[in-house]
């Protein structure tokens, strides 16, 4: 791993743990249901959205045993039925990286955990670049997408589910309502017929919620911008709250994640949209 890196994340670290007594407050102690958003497993790119295949495997493991582990469509069958008894999880990944196939499907597979692959269909095309670039002096694998045949593969294990993340990946609250719906429409016209399955949740761009009511045509729910655990109150189908898992959480901050703290480094994090390292 490269040095700056790792002081930069050792700093990071530092920062939550400041943060924590405040964030620790506010916990949510109600169950209700985790949606984690991953993006790159095992890279080497030094990023906050590229976890160390090691960590991430022992996050599934504490993930196991924190909460019932579902596809994210059931969680969300078992919220509209009122607060579950224990914290209900979903696992996802955004954008469509090979390396959740190589490294993060091997662990899902081997431990049973379900997920939900949200995948910008033009990225897999090949017609748009990455989602996720890198920055100027990155180290690491280049951030190729999975091919239709490995998605298919994962999809025909019944564990993996996937979802549309746009065509472009770009923010919808920069798209105009026809230039939204055209997303919508041909992300999961794709997905349906070089899969064969019905494609019914959406993933937002960048987390940015845009064009909810054309959303709503389409899809029966989409995930939405960051926050924490969703309860049973106030679920809203369309802008369902998601956990972001940065590399800098390791395990520590992981756990204090599960425990309903949403560190409030995010929301600085938020106003920042990574600096501008996503398109
Ligand atoms: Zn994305």
């Amino acid at each position: 791993m490269n040095p700056r890196f790792t002081v930069v994340s050792w700093a990071k670290k530092g920062v939550k743990l400041v943060l924590l007594p405040a964030a620790w407050a506010g916990r949510e102690r109600e169950p209700g249901l985790f949606v984690l958003i991953y993006h790159r497993v095992g890279a080497g790119m030094g990023e906050e959205m590229d976890l160390p295949a090691r960590v991430f495997e022992d996050q599934m493991r504490v993930l196991r045993r924190r909460a019932d582990v579902v596809p994210l469509e059931v969680g969300l069958d078992r919220m509209a039925e009122g607060a579950p008894p224990r914290d209900l999880a979903a696992v996802t990944f955004d954008d469509g990286y090979a390396d959740v196939y190589t490294r993060a499907w091997p662990v899902l597979r081997e431990m049973g955990l379900p997920a939900t692959l949200f995948v910008a269909t033009g990225f897999v095309e090949g017609e748009v670049p990455p989602p996720l670039s890198r920055g100027r002096g990155a180290s690491g694998e280049r951030p190729a997408p999975l091919s239709w045949d490995q998605i298919g593969e994962m999809l025909g294990s019944g564990l993996l589910t996937v979802g549309s993340h746009s065509h472009t990946h770009r923010s919808f609250d920069r798209l105009s309502a026809s230039e939204a719906d055209e997303e919508a429409r041909r992300s999961r016209d794709l997905l349906e017929s070089r899969l064969g399955v019905a494609v019914t949740g959406f993933a937002y761009p960048r987390a940015v919620v845009g064009h909810e009511d054309v959303i709503a045509r389409h899809y029966s729910y989409a995930v939405a911008a960051e926050g924490t655990k969703n309860l049973a109150g106030g679920l809203a189908p369309h802008r369902v709250a998601r956990t972001p898992v940065r590399a800098s959480d390791g395990l520590f901050f992981f756990r204090r994640r599960l425990d309903g703290i949403r560190p409030l480094e995010d929301r600085l994090y938020g106003h920042m949209r990574w600096s501008g390292r996503r398109r």
